[in-house]
């Protein structure tokens, strides 16, 4: 690879802009290719660069929010996109929102700023196969890219849904409640905390679903669901006993504490190593988030459930990453490909940014021959890295930040004093790594 060799960047979006941004502050050359205007997806609307394709807010602005110290974690790395949003933000109280088109303008200028960049504006259909290619095409990537993108990595490792179950804080959890327990199993260990109902307190679960708000499907969101990931008030739907032969079925589950199974079950899996995060097994839904909130925390045990993720169906190009990328970000059939955005397995504005912001780097590195080693899985940038390349392929869901995907703290502290406690760890983390990594490239 000359040095002159441009980088070649596909998807204008977030994580594209960030990545090229990256590169170009490096020295590089980029050629970005944007399908805009010739061509939309379905939520996009303006011919802009990096546009912000529903709400105009980025979150928590509070570092000791997980959402909040990712944006500070960027910004000490020069963010392109966090310079943007604090340029041009609005009113939001605690969150950092952004007049969306304004927003757009800054981030066109300062990619402009550079000779090296050349903008293309066509919708690419195959990824060239000279030199480094950073693929940001997003959750909605044109069909024609998404067969080459197939091809690449083995089709069974692409997804356009996500069918999400709620994912709950472990030490939100009332374990007083609760009970381990596995399917048949005899030994008492069990992998699963089970939440037992009887049959009056179910019944009354099974009502407020029927109730439920939910979500309205989008003009392009087909509900033509998998028989395996209905939603739960589907499945409610059809009947007040149907959620007992399905996802809340207790049979084989003996509670410890009665000695008798219950009349139902809902099963909670461990998410990750760590036993700080449990999904819902089985709730995949599109009741709106107060709805989940008010409706799961009726679950006995789950009280005072704190909701790291929220459960969803939505249209969602990604690929299974722990089984296809290093934590460079970089395919492992192919090392010139690296994947960057919402594509590459997290959710939302801001963790796709940060994977542009990494891809950007790695692909630096790469380009000079040298080594990149991710950011420390204490800093967010780093725990979202280690996400999408360690976290279990079987199961695999894209995330949003949040504290159950970073290493335990040594201490347990309450709730108030975790985050400024990991924010404090983070950005100490994060400064070290810089200085030691950034000195290279
Ligand atoms: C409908 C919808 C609403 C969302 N709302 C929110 C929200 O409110 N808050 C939030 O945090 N997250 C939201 N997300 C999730 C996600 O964070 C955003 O989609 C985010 O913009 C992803 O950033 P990205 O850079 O990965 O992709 P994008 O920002 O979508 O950028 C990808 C770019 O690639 C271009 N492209 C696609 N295919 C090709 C091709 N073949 N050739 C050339 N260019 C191509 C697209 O035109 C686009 O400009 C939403 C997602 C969707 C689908």
């Amino acid at each position: 690879m000359h040095e002159e060799d441009p980088v070649t960047i596909i998807g204008a979006g977030l994580a594209g802009c960030e990545a090229a941004w990256q590169l170009l502050n490096r020295g590089h050359s980029v050629v970005l290719y944007e399908m805009k205007p010739e061509k939309f997806s379905p939520a996009h609307r303006s011919g802009s660069l990096a546009e912000l394709v529903c709400s105009n807010s980025l979150r928590s602005n509070v570092s000791d929010h997980a959402a909040g110290l990712l944006k500070e974690e960027m910004r000490r790395m020069d963010s392109l996109i966090m310079k943007a949003a604090d340029e041009t933000s609005v009113p939001a109280g605690k969150a950092l929102a952004v007049d969306r088109h304004a927003f757009s303008r800054v981030i066109e200028n300062r990619l402009n700023s550079f000779t090296n960049l050349t903008i293309i504006r066509k919708e690419m259909i195959e990824v060239p196969s000279e030199g480094i290619v950073i693929i940001a095409t997003g959750p909605l990537t044109s069909d024609g890219l998404s067969h080459e993108i197939a091809r690449l990595t083995d089709s069974s490792y692409l997804y356009f849904y996500d069918a999400i179950s709620p994912i709950i804080e472990g030490d939100s959890i009332d374990l007083e409640k609760v009970f381990r327990a596995s399917r048949y199993d005899s030994t008492g260990q069990g992998d699963y905390l089970n939440c037992p109902m009887e049959k009056e307190e179910y019944e009354n679960f099974w009502r407020e679903l029927m109730g439920a708000q939910t979500v309205p499907l989008r003009h392009f969101e087909d509900p033509k669901y998998f028989d395996g990931c209905l939603p739960i008030e589907v499945i409610a739907s059809r009947g007040i006993s149907t959620l007992v032969f399905g996802p809340m079925k207790p049979v084989g589950i003996l509670n410890p504490k009665t000695g008798k199974i219950p009349y139902a079950v809902i099963q909670l899996r461990q998410e990750n190593r760590e036993a700080t995060l449990f999904n819902i097994v089985g709730f995949q839904t599109k009741l709106t988030w107060p709805e989940q909130r008010r409706i799961f925390r009726k679950i006995p045990g789950l009280e005072e459930a704190e909701f790291a993720r929220y459960g969803s169906i939505h249209r969602n190009t990604f690929i299974n990453a722990p089984a296809l990328l290093e934590p460079t970000l970089q395919l492992k059939k192919n090392e010139h490909i690296f994947f960057a955005g919402q594509i590459s397995g997290v959710e939302g504005y801001i963790e796709s940014t940060a994977m542009g912001l990494i891809a950007g780097l790695s692909a630096s590195a790469f380009h000079r021959g040298k080594a990149f080693p991710p950011p420390p899985p204490v800093t967010a940038m780093g725990a979202l890295v280690n996400h999408i390349t360690s976290a279990e392929s079987r199961n695999f869901q894209p995330m949003n930040i949040n504290w159950g995907l970073f290493p335990a703290l040594p201490q347990k502290l309450k709730k108030r004093e975790r985050g400024a406690c990991h924010a404090l760890r983070a950005l100490t983390s994060l400064d070290r790594w810089k200085s030691e990594t950034l000195r290279e490239l």
